[in-house]
């Protein structure tokens, strides 16, 4: 067998790129081991997750404004997240179908070489040949070692498809700090679960900028415990966990909780074989490319989480397509992916989100800016829903006026941050985004009103 491209993995980072190159001709190998598309995403990750977050959001939303408790089903709310997941599985093989020039196998590849791959499916192997490789075989969450971590279950068993999980805990300890242990915990509040945070470090969402942090946790009002390495977990009964930690003056402490959950970070899928290849990981095994989504092999991309530039979906299409494009220009390329215009949100409710150069990065930079805010306390939705707090931050550069970055906490963040991403992606100014006559009513408006005060 004889293909131009074969595609490792068939998430964000794999399928968008695999059907631009069909669409021009190419003939594409494609596999992945859960026989769908759109990768732990769709199977395990933000779309399940913000089925439920979504779901939360609406019982928190209607219970506050109409002042009555409404009774959590989760299980409902359960089997909807399958029916989305089903419905988009369903999509995607309408999509695939489109493109005769695609192989799809349920399965994994394996790189023998640069230029050759095995495809193992459930009862054989097929060797290809292949003059282009894009590894897209993204991440898995990472599990620390220590007595009792087999207890521990991860987001994945939260919310994979027809995962077993249909039950809400009492209580939930979340052992990180990172977004998806913010976001767990904020949902998870609100359908009713008691969580606690234990943090290692002193501070939770590192690498976000310190104002967004301070403007969302007094608004999320999660229990955060700091300094609090865990050292064990005791089964105590079925449903029942001893949590033992070490406080800050390392004395042991510990909570009774009925479920525990890992999220502490994740870490690169490799395919097997590419130790063999020379390809070049960085030292947390990430995959190094470089903007045009090239390895150190000339023929060999990496897009999607696999290569920790951005590990998120919506970054992983773009650098898939980025791919596609820089393959069709005989990898010689023609597209570069610009990572500070890729949208990054925390899906707690109320959501934060960013964009672009934050302030303290603007300083170190030197780069002089000037600022623009405009407080959730004033907007039409937030009204609406009774949610308003949290603002919008506006970063230009001084001189220019050219939008460097955003950022924003409350009342639809995550829709706004693409308008903002595609000013930044495009250097639109303050007087650009001021002409503007976003619709009324809608969140997006107190962009240009925010803008009009720096002019
Ligand atoms: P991304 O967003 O970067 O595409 P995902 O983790 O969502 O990342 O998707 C990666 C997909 O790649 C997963 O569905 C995973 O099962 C698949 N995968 C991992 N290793 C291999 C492999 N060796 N061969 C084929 N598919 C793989």
């Amino acid at each position: 067998m004889k293909y131009d491209v074969t595609v490792i993995g068939a998430g964000g980072g794999g399928y968008p790129g695999a059907f631009r190159l069909a669409k021009s001709g190419y003939n594409v190998l494609m596999a992945d081991p859960k026989g769908e598309l759109g990768g732990n995403c769709l199977y395990s990750g933000c779309v399940p997750s913000k089925t439920v977050r979504e779901m939360a959001q609406l019982i928190w939303r209607t219970s506050r404004v109409l002042k009555q408790e409404i009774k959590v089903n989760f299980e409902r709310i359960q089997a909807h997240k399958d029916f989305v997941q089903e419905t988009r599985f369903k999509q995607h093989k309408r999509e695939l179908s489109e493109y005769n020039s695609i192989t799809f196998y349920k399965g994994v590849i394996k790189i023998k070489d640069p230029n050759h791959v095995i495809v193992k499916t459930e009862d054989k192997e097929i060797e290809a040949e292949t003059r282009y490789i894009i590894i897209a075989s993204g991440s898995e969450p990472f599990k620390p070692q220590f007595p009792g971590s087999e207890y521990c279950i991860t987001s994945d068993d939260l919310y994979s498809y027809k995962t077993p999980l249909r039950k809400l805990p009492q209580d939930m300890v979340i052992i990180g700090g990172g977004y998806i242990a913010i976001e767990t915990a904020s949902i998870f509040n609100i359908l009713g679960v008691k969580t606690h945070l234990l943090v290692r470090g002193d501070r939770v969402l590192r690498g976000f900028e310190d104002e967004i942090v301070n403007t969302l946790l007094p608004i999320l009002k999660l229990d955060i415990i700091y300094n609090a390495p865990v050292l064990e977990i005791k089964k105590i009964k079925e449903d029942e966990f001893e949590v033992i930690y070490s406080s800050k003056d390392g004395a042991k402490k510990s909570i009774r909780t009925n479920l525990v959950l890992l999220a502490t970070g994740r870490k690169p899928v490799l395919p097997e074989g590419i130790e063999n290849t020379g390809i070049a990981l960085d030292k947390r095994g990430y995959i190094v490319v470089d903007n045009a989504m090239r390895t150190n092999l000339p023929n060999v991309f990496a897009t999607g989480d696999v290569n920790g530039k951005a590990p998120y979906f919506h970054a992983a299409v773009r650098m898939s397509i980025a791919a596609a494009y820089n393959i069709m220009a005989n990898g010689s390329p023609i597209d570069y992916v610009d990572y500070k215009s890729i949208p990054v949100t925390i899906y707690s409710v109320p959501s934060a989100s960013y964009v672009g150069i934050m302030p303290s990065e603007a300083k170190r930079m030197g780069i002089e800016i000037m600022e623009a805010t405009y407080n959730m306390e004033d907007e039409v939705m937030a009204q609406m829903y009774d949610e308003r707090e949290g603002m919008l931050k506006l970063i230009f550069e001084k001189g220019s006026l050219r939008l460097i970055g955003a950022w924003m906490v409350g009342v639809h963040s995550q829709y706004l941050i693409n308008e903002l991403g595609q000013a930044v992606l495009h250097g639109l100014t303050a007087k650009q985004l001021a002409s503007f006559a976003d619709q009324h009513p809608s969140t997006n408006e107190i962009i240009a009103y925010a803008a009009r005060k720096v002019l």
